[in-house]
């Protein structure tokens, strides 16, 4: 097996010596301070970057290390149970770049040399504008769909498919549940599917959603669907829409609905690329509404930051590292194991 690098030396556009390592997480050392990236756990670098809130990119600091993130981070991560509080996104010497994945989601541009993405969408999607991305000389990209087979649908064309299937549903009084990360695509797909009603929310969505509503998104306030007899009253008139996460379809809340209500299950994922997800994960229709860039998109990403050096992480790291070689770049993962597909939660 080939081995995996763990540490590479970059001199960037002025001269600093900068270097990049994946030993126990993603760290950046320049010759003034060590900031880590996304780290898992409390961490002994000068400055942790938080990219993001969804909670594989969170974690509980100790105080040793100043955080990185932006404001809506710091509020999305509270409403999870994380206190970042005290974070900062005004640095000497670094820069952060919206990432268009979720809100507040950043990218972070080291001495102007070192490119991070987090998790990182190109694509214009309701309230989310997508990013795209920053010139630099080493970029770490994420890779969660650097497999071809991932190329996803336009946004426009799955809200009228599901509108479609929605209408579909109500005509034969049949209600439907969307299923979507509680935080980022359950925003979503309460913006894009504004226009129907009535529409309730599970309590984590709920949650999320008035978070969001808090920081200026908007999308309507609908109510939560309640539970045991307060959801039986609420739920009783048929149909209806609600708005769940993106648990099986065969989790207990989303099994009753369908058992007491005959609900049509339909999720949202980039997944639901894979013939059979809907399947396997127990649901009636799935859709590949995604959060992340496809696998054209990661490349045109990486044509447009035209970096010197490349390193991927997450998903098909190494696949698509091949692939940027093919094309011509100078690419490497910097991960050693392939992240499971399935499980890549948010
Ligand atoms: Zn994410």
């Amino acid at each position: 097996m080939k081995e995996i690098k763990t540490q590479s030396e970059i001199v960037s556009r002025v001269g600093k010596r900068i270097s990049v390592s994946h030993r126990g997480g993603m760290t950046v050392r320049t010759g003034s301070y060590t900031l880590a990236l996304d780290p898992k756990r409390a961490s002994k670098s000068d400055f942790s970057f938080v990219s993001h809130a969804h909670i594989d990119h969170v974690h509980n600091p100790d105080g040793n290390s100043k955080l990185i993130a932006s404001h809506e981070t710091v509020k999305l991560a509270k409403v999870r149970g994380y206190n970042l509080s005290g974070a900062t996104d005004q640095i000497n010497g670094i820069d952060l770049v919206d990432a268009g994945h979720i809100l507040g989601s950043r990218a972070i541009l080291v001495e102007d040399s070192v490119f991070y993405t987090g998790d990182f969408s190109t694509r214009d999607r309701g309230f989310l504008k997508g990013s795209p991305g920053i010139k630099c000389d080493t970029l770490i990209m994420e890779t969660t769909y650097g497999n071809p087979r991932y190329v996803f649908t336009d946004t426009n064309k799955i809200v009228s498919q599901v509108s479609r299937l929605i209408a579909d549903c109500f005509h034969q009084c049949r209600s439907v549940v969307l299923t979507g990360y509680p935080l980022g695509k359950a925003q979503l797909i309460t913006h894009l599917f504004r226009n129907w009603e009535p529409i309730y929310l599970h309590e984590s969505v709920y949650k999320m959603n008035q978070a969001h509503i808090e920081l200026g998104v908007e999308i309507p306030s609908h109510e939560y669907c309640g539970a045991g007899n307060k959801q039986a009253s609420i739920l009783k008139k048929r149909p209806w829409i609600i708005i769940s996460p993106a648990s099986s379809g065969r989790s207990q809340f989303i099994r009753s609905l369908r058992e007491n209500y005959g609900a049509v299950v339909i999720a949202f994922t980039g997944w639901a690329v894979n013939r059979g997800y809907s399947y396997s994960m127990g649901v009636d229709y799935a859709f590949d509404l995604s959060d992340h860039c496809d696998f054209n998109e990661l490349v045109s990403l990486a044509k447009y930051c035209n970096p010197s050096k490349i390193y991927t992480v997450h998903g098909f790291a190494a696949e698509f590292a091949a692939h940027l070689n093919f094309l011509g770049f100078d690419a490497e993962p910097l991960e050693g194991a392939e992240q499971s597909t399935l499980t890549s939660y948010s």
